[in-house]
């Protein structure tokens, strides 16, 4: 999926303006668990005064297996607002923050706060219902980027992310042809992949396979302002009917 952040929250490198708005803010608020290595040194660098708010303050983080090199370890899976629970958790402790960098206002944070996470609530149970639309034995999800564990957990959906697909390099056709096999073996339909800008590997391994490529979905960053997945609430209205197509066409086994 091409990169609808800024370029700043890209993986690229921040630019010197973006070091000058860092030292300027009063507050800077970051997810935790170790996702965004390169802020704390932009906000070291910076010499900023901010406070330095910390989103995910108390959820429970859940672990994910990571390729680096070829290599495999375990680390904390830092996706934790895939779980609309957490979701509410990050608001609370984003409301609260904001609450104690403008005091004169936190009544009002407050207010939104409470009502942002009726809504939080509210969208929870329709991911529920939407789900719960699949057969229990259906609701498996082949994926390449591993972003999806929280959401798994709470909503009870399988992701897979077999060998061969990893998020750093796109598969060789000897990979294709083990993954083609896995997938078949499965019975799986429902396949997200990120990575492979490469329309004819997608058509290969579609046919191969027998899956169904789905539509784009949002994980790490929304759509650009407009877009399919604009705001956190549009990324689960976009995502779970594209799981849910998915995943309907998974075979029984
Ligand atoms: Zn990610």
């Amino acid at each position: 999926m091409p990169s609808p952040l800024p370029r700043w929250l890209s993986r690229a490198e921040p630019t010197p303006l973006d070091g000058r708005n860092v030292a300027a803010a009063s507050l800077v608020v970051v997810n935790g668990l170790h996702m965004e290595g390169w802020l704390d040194r932009l906000v070291k660098a910076s010499g900023t005064k901010a406070t330095i708010a910390v989103a995910s303050q108390g959820i429970k983080p859940q672990t994910m297996v990571e390729e680096e090199g070829g290599a495999k370890g375990i680390t904390t899976d830092p996706h934790a607002w895939q779980n609309l629970a957490n979701g509410r958790v990050y608001v609370g402790n984003i409301a609260l923050a904001l609450a104690k960098a403008d005091p004169a206002n936190a009544a009002a944070y407050q207010r939104r706060a409470d009502a942002y996470g009726k809504e939080l609530e509210s969208l929870d149970l329709w991911v529920r219902q939407e789900i719960g639309r699949v057969p229990a034995a259906k609701r498996k999800i082949i994926t390449s980027h591993d972003a999806f564990g929280y959401f798994g957990n709470a909503y009870g959906v399988t992701f897979l992310a077999p060998v061969g697909l990893s998020t750093e390099s796109e598969p060789t056709a000897a990979g294709l042809a083990k993954l083609s096999g896995q997938i078949r073996t499965l019975g799986i339909k429902a396949l997200f992949i990120e990575i492979m800008t490469d329309p004819r590997l997608m058509q290969t391994l579609a046919r191969e396979s027998g899956a169904v490529i789905g539509d784009t979905v949002y994980s790490d960053s929304l759509s650009r302002s407009g877009g399919p997945a604009d705001t956190y609430v549009r990324m689960f209205r976009h995502n779970v009917p594209a799981f849910v197509a998915a995943m309907l066409k998974n075979s029984f086994y």
